[in-house]
């Protein structure tokens, strides 16, 4: 291990029990969605007292924040701006089972690690460590960050993620999740049907258009939909039915286009039974996009700092609001290993892990690989082009 890394490594061990207990103490928090505000306010504080400067509420949310840290006049003086986000919420009634509770510990350590190694240097830099709330929820609180501007001063993100091992994350699927309500004429069932129009026909349409429809989607298209009020008497018409239809693709524009499908099968559905509908979208998240040589220094790191079990990505994932940061950004996402068992996450077993030695190893392991991925950026220029222009090109 060369100087650098023996520093960071020295760095991050050196304040892993003060990490560890902002972990513990967001772990016992366990803030759902929107909801965090202890634990952004424990972070926040943690870095005002620690040379950052920190807004908080920040990016248009109240439990968001950003702390900066600017070195030899940092991007003002042509330096390049490094981004670590975390995550800190819970699951509602379960707790921290997915282990975003150790997410920013991880990336201070990261941040502190980078400031100690650079300390005598004339490079300039900043870092800016950004909160970001409720990932849990579908309607993922980076979307709003993003669309606030959230991310628009930094160019290159960071993330760590508690994991049953150490690996790359996964492409993600962008998803839309849309509810279709239809609006149909209420009747005596037996007496008068000729008299209503039905919005239970009005569903059962849909559900065959969405049926034929699927044959002509591409690969790895996904059209999933639940009936949220089918009718609520048998013995009249029903005039009002809800379903939610959800998509996923894995990229945002050919998704848009199963959207305009999804909605002229509802228009069409509604024509052909008398009915009117109304089609709201109710979410949607991006895709992630992978950055190649981000990930490849990620790994380098990962095998430097020997972190435990080392594994090929993953072939499938689901979706995540990180996804908007990649479309924005070079950006990647770490995950560690937090958690000794092989469970999944949401599970009973992520929390009993939540406090376990091995996490506070996942703090370590996912600091020191972003802190040296994010100090071979900044020391060599042709390492972050060719991350720049893979994301340009992309
Ligand atoms: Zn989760
Ligand atoms: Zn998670």
């Amino acid at each position: 291990m060369n100087e650098t890394n023996k520093k960071i490594a020295q760095t991050i061990n050196n304040l892993l029990p003060e990490l560890s207990s902002l972990s513990d103490q967001i772990f016992d928090f366990a803030e759902i969605g929107y909801k965090e505000y202890k634990s952004s306010a424990l972070l926040a504080d943690w870095l005002s007292k620690n040379g950052f400067e920190v807004t908080i509420p920040f990016a248009g949310l109240e439990t968001a924040f950003c702390g900066i840290y600017k070195h030899k006049g940092g991007k003002a003086n042509g330096g390049l701006s490094i981004g670590f986000l975390g995550e800190y919420d819970a699951l509602h009634c379960q707790g921290h089972v997915c282990a975003h509770h150790m997410q920013t510990p991880s990336i201070i350590g990261a941040a502190m690690a980078l400031i100690n190694v650079l300390s005598d240097s004339d490079l300039p830099y900043e870092i800016h460590i950004i909160g970001t709330p409720s990932e849990e929820a579908l309607d993922g609180g980076k979307n709003k960050m993003a669309e606030n501007g959230g991310f628009d001063n930094i160019d290159v993100a960071f993330m760590v993620h508690g994991n049953t091992c150490t690996q790359l994350d996964s492409p993600t699927l962008a998803l839309i999740e849309l509810d279709i309500e239809f609006f149909g004429k209420s009747s005596h069932a037996g007496i008068a049907p000729d008299e209503g129009r039905s919005a239970v026909d009005a569903i059962t349409m849909l559900q065959t258009g969405l049926g034929l429809m699927r044959n002509h989607l591409k690969d790895g298209s996904r059209v999933s939909n639940i009936i949220l009020n089918g009718g609520v008497a048998v013995n009249a018409v029903p005039d009002y039915t809800k379903i939610k239809v959800e998509i996923r693709h894995n990229t945002m524009d050919y998704l848009e286009t199963i959207e305009d499908w999804v909605r002229n099968i509802a228009e069409g559905s509604a024509l052909a039974t008398g009915t009117k509908t109304k089609i709201t979208r109710i979410a949607h998240i991006y895709n992630t996009t992978m950055n190649e040589p981000l990930r490849k220094l990620l790994m380098k790191y990962a095998n430097e700092f020997n972190c435990a079990d080392i594994k090929p990505p993953r072939e499938k994932c689901g979706s995540t609001d990180y996804g908007i940061v990649t479309q924005k950004l070079p950006s990647c996402s770490i995950w560690v290993k937090t958690i000794d068992v092989n469970a999944p996450p949401h599970t009973d077993a992520w929390y009993d892990a939540g406090k376990k030695p091995r996490n506070y190893q996942g703090i370590f392991d996912g600091a020191a690989i972003c802190a040296a991925t994010a100090y071979h950026i900044l020391t060599d220029k042709n390492a972050f082009d060719e991350v720049y222009n893979c994301f340009k090109n992309k």
